[in-house]
């Protein structure tokens, strides 16, 4: 039985000195700067106290209105293009699959994560609502114009509707626990969540048992929490003391364990973003064990956001997230183990313990490049939450948002140094 390794490929995006991958040593946030007391918790935003106007376009000319949730969410540009309530177009895919809201206020987030554009230190350079996050702005949109535009287009269409799922992203505030809630059953008074199934992307920091209860006791489908960080060390460095942000990884992993109780099998995941500074090894041993928890792994290509304390630092260089990805979805999807796996003194994976034809004909099907995330009404393994662009522009896409066609999947290869089969 010969096993496919990965031939030593060229740095396909020039990691840094030359390293198809990103160590540890270079990964270091910029420390935050301190923001002037008038500036803080959105006072700019609340003494002008701008009402809204219906749907709000991040714009940072202009004042930005003073919108809370649970009557105002926010939502990524893909899911404003596909309900509707903006115009554009995406390159190569013309919607989203997935609703993604994320609760809006004035204060904006409390925690610091240094790869975030939603992160505090920004709260002198630009309000809340107007930041840039996962590269793409969110427009503001009254909760209610949501719900009735996706009951109606339900009622009318039935199945046909653009949405395979909605999200709820919660961010650190002191009210997001309750109007994540709030949210939710506003949600559910119109839409069967039968028909589209609800995700929490949860902030434990501010969470208990009992709310991950209360929210798969009112619906929600699949719960899952932003490790982001693959080790406590980075987690640390990235989201916790290291840049005064209030998260830390226990608090994380005990959230995590409830929902893995409370949501049961399949129904609970972790967000990773990889490039960080882990080794490969360090991310895919994470993956094994969230999979022998009875979960799944959402994972993201570390992009240099701009505004961020991450701003200054290479993109993960596409080598290192190519395998990444592939052995996530091996180890996700198609029984493969981690200690299967031959990793060299680096932690770089070097041989996926699969028949060389067996991994062929997935690397093929083009599926571990796709986006990752909650299942939508295609298949298990295809993802609703496509976030086109989100974490690479389209020039060079880290995440496919879209079934790759033969031509990508001769890029994947190369980028994986696994030359395309002759036959
Ligand atoms: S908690 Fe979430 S939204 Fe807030 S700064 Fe961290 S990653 Fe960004």
């Amino acid at each position: 039985m010969s096993c496919v390794k990965t031939e030593g490929a060229q740095p396909a995006d020039g990691g840094r000195d030359g390293l198809d991958f990103n160590p540890y040593d270079i990964m270091e946030p910029r420390a935050p700067g301190k923001t002037p007391r008038a500036m803080q918790n959105g006072a700019r935003v609340k003494s002008s106290n701008v009402a809204p106007q219906g749907v709000y376009r991040p714009d940072y000319s202009i004042l930005t209105p003073h919108m809370r949730s649970p009557e105002y969410v926010q939502m990524s540009t893909a899911a404003a293009i596909t309900l509707g309530v903006t115009d554009g177009r995406m390159y190569r895919c013309s919607c989203t699959r997935c609703l993604n809201l994320l609760l809006t206020y004035p204060e904006g987030c409390r925690a610091n994560c240094a790869y975030c554009g939603l992160a505090r230190h920004r709260e002198a350079e630009r309000d809340y609502a107007d930041r840039n996050f996962i590269r793409v702005d969110w427009p503001a949109v009254p909760m209610d114009v949501i719900v009735d535009k996706v009951a109606t287009n339900e009622r009318e269409g039935g199945p046909g509707s653009p949405f395979h799922r909605m999200c709820i992203s919660m961010i650190t505030h002191p009210r997001s626990d309750d109007d994540t809630v709030a949210v939710l059953k506003k949600w559910t008074s119109r839409i069967d969540p039968e028909t589209i199934p609800v995700s929490i992307l949860s902030n434990p920091t501010t969470m208990g048992r009992a709310d991950v209860q209360r929210l798969k006791d009112l619906g929600a489908d699949i719960f899952t929490v932003a490790l982001d960080a693959a080790t406590p060390e980075i987690f640390d460095r990235t989201r916790g003391k290291g840049v005064q942000s209030p998260h830390k990884w226990d608090k994380y992993w005990e959230v995590l364990l409830d929902a893995r109780d409370i949501f049961g099998p399949e129904k609970f995941g972790v967000h990773i973003i990889v490039g960080m500074g882990e080794t490969e090894h360090d991310v895919l041993r994470l993956v094994q064990r969230i999979v022998d928890l009875g979960g799944h792994n959402h994972m993201f290509c570390f992009f240099p956001e701009d505004g961020s304390l991450m701003d200054h630092l290479p993109a993960t260089p596409r080598d290192q997230w190519r395998r990444v990805q592939l052995g996530r979805y091996l180890i996700d999807y198609r029984d493969a183990r981690v200690d299967h796996m031959t990793f060299d003194d680096q932690g770089r994976l070097m041989d996926f313990g699969l028949p060389g034809g067996e991994l062929d004909d997935i690397i093929d099907s083009g599926l571990p490049f796709r986006t990752s995330g909650c299942p939508g009404k295609v298949q298990e393994d295809v993802s609703a939450c496509d976030r086109p662009y989100g974490d690479s522009p389209p020039s060079d896409i880290a995440s496919y948002p879209f079934a790759l066609e033969r031509k990508d999947v001769k890029k994947v290869r190369k980028q994986l140094g696994i030359p395309h089969r002759l036959v």
